[in-house]
C-alpha cells in the first residue's frame, strides 16, 4: 500500500501533500565518518514516502505500512516514546530542541527502502517527515542544518549512536551524483556519477546475512578509534595523514588497535581518490579502491562476514571491476561496479555461490543514483 492510501485508510480523508527521501548506499569511506573523515554515497531510487496532513499544535500521530494502528503523542523528550515511532517523534524534539515550532500534523509512512539491511531506512524515515515539517510549518531551517538535526533525532532521541553520513546523503544527494561530505566540516560536493553514460551499473547484493552484535560490535570500533586518536594526541584519525600512518602505528602498542588505525587511516585515502578519480571521468578505475576497501574492512577492521565475503568473491570473479560491503557491518549489503549488460550474469554467480555455501538466498537489484529528500 502507498503512503497516500494509508493515510486515507487509517485518518479517513485526504493528506495535504507528499514528502520523499531516499535510503543510500554508501560507494566508499566505511566507518570514516565518526573519525571525522570522509564519505561519499549516493541515493538510491528506493525512498520513504512520507504523507502528512495537518493537526492540531503540539499533537502528532502516526503509522506505517509496516506496523498496526496508529501512534499519537504530544511533545516529548528523549526516552517518552519507545515504538518505532521514536524515530519520528525525535524529529519534532529535535525541532523545537532546536528553536522551531514543529506544527502538528499526521503522518502515514511507506517505505520502498528495506529495513534493517543497511541502506538506511532510519534516515529515510527521519528524512521525508523533517523536510514535510519544515515545509509545512514554512520553518527557516536551511538545508545545510537538516542532516545534524535528523541525526540528533536518532542519536538522542532513538538512542543509535551513528554519523552524519545516512541523513546527509538522504537530504542533500542529487540524482547521477554521489556526495562528496566531510564529515569534520560538513562541507559538502556533488560529484559526477553516471554511470549509465559509461555503460556500467552498480549491482546492490544484500546478503541477506541475520544481523548479529551489531550495536555492540559498532560500538567498541567507535571506541578503539577515539582511543586510538587520544594516544595519538589527534582530535580523531582523520588527522593522521597516509604518510604519518607508519609513525602513528608505530606509537600503538595494542595490536588490534593498530588494525582499526590503519583502516581508518587507509579508507580516508581511498575515498579522496575515489573522487579525484571520478572527476576525471575515470569510473571503471575506482574498481580496486572498491575492493581495496574491502579487503581494509575485512582484514584490519573485521567487520565483515563470509555470506559478504563471498559476494565480493562471486562477484570479482564474475567480472566486477570492483567490489565491496557497503554499511557498518556484520551483514547488510555489497555492492559492486559492473557493465551493465553483466547484471545477470553477476548475480547468478552470486547466487551460486551462495548455494554453494548454503547461505540463504541473496537479493540483487541495480542501485541508480537517486535524489535527495523532496516533495512529491
Ligand atoms: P536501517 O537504517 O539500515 O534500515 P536501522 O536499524 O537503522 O536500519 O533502522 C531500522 C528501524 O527504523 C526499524 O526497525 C524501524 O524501527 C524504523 N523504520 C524504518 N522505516 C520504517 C517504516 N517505514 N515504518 C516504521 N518503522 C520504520
Ligand atoms: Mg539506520
Amino acid at each position: 500500500m502507498n503512503a497516500a492510501s494509508l493515510f486515507r485508510e487509517r485518518y479517513g480523508t485526504e493528506p495535504t501533500g507528499l514528502w520523499a527521501a531516499p535510503g543510500r548506499v554508501n560507494l566508499i569511506g566505511e566507518h570514516t565518518d565518526y573519525n571525522e573523515g570522509f564519505v561519499l554515497p549516493f541515493a538510491l531510487p528506493q525512498r520513504t514516502v512520507a504523507a502528512v496532513g495537518p493537526a492540531p499544535a503540539g499533537e502528532w500521530t502516526v503509522c506505517s505500512t509496516l506496523e498496526e494502528g496508529t501512534i499519537s503523542f504530544g511533545a516529548t523528550t528523549p526516552g517518552e516514546v519507545t515504538s518505532w515511532a521514536a524515530y519520528v517523534a525525535g524529529v519534532v524534539w529535535a525541532l523545537q530542541d532546536a528553536g522551531f515550532e514543529a506544527p502538528g500534523a499526521r503522518i502515514a509512512l511507506a517505505s520502498e527502502v528495506p529495513v534493517g539491511s543497511g541502506l538506511s531506512s532510519s534516515a529515510a524515515l527521519e528524512s521525508s517527515v523533517l523536510t514535510a515539517l519544515i515545509d509545512l510549518g514554512g520553518l527557516d531551517l536551511a538545508i545545510e542544518r537538516r542532516p545534524a538535526l535528523a541525526q540528533r533525532a536518532e542519536n538522542v532521541y532513538v538512542g543509535a549512536p551513528t554519523g552524519i553520513m545516512d541523513q546527509s546523503a538522504s537530504i542533500r544527494c542529487l540524482a547521477g551524483r554521489a556526495l562528496f561530505l566531510d564529515c569534520r566540516s560538513y562541507e559538502v560536493k556533488q560529484i559526477p556519477f553516471d554511470l549509465a553514460a559509461e555503460g556500467l551499473a552498480i549491482l546492490v547484493i544484500n546478503s541477506n546475512a541475520p544481523h548479529q552484535h551489531v550495536d555492540g560490535e559498532y560500538g567498541a570500533r567507535r571506541k578503539s578509534c577515539e582511543e586510538a586518536a587520544h594516544i595519538l594526541g589527534v582530535p580523531a584519525l582523520r588527522d593522521v595523514p597516509p604518510d604519518g600512518l607508519a609513525a602513528a602505528l608505530d606509537k600503538l602498542d595494542d595490536e588490534v588497535m593498530r588494525r582499526r588505525v590503519r583502516h581508518v587511516v587507509t579508507e580516508d585515502q581511498r575515498v579522496l581518490d575515489t573522487v579525484a578519480l571520478l572527476e576525471q571521468g575515470r569510473v571503471r578505475a575506482i574498481g580496486p579502491l572498491l575492493t581495496a576497501s574491502h579487503a581494509s574492512m575485512r582484514d584490519d577492521f573485521e567487520i565483515t562476514v563470509p555470506q559478504v565475503d563471498v559476494a565480493v568473491e562471486a562477484a570479482l570473479s564474475a567480472g566486477a571491476y570492483g567490489a565491496r560491503m557497503t554499511g557498518g557491518g556484520f551483514g547488510g549489503c555489497v555492492l559492486a561496479l559492473i557493465d551493465a549488460d553483466r547484471a545477470d550474469v553477476t548475480t547468478e554467480a552470486v547466487e551460486q555461490a551462495y548455494g554453494k555455501s548454503g547461505f540463504t538466498a541473496p537479493t540483487c537489484w541495480i542501485a541508480t543514483p537517486g535524489a535527495g529528500a523532496a516533495r512529491l
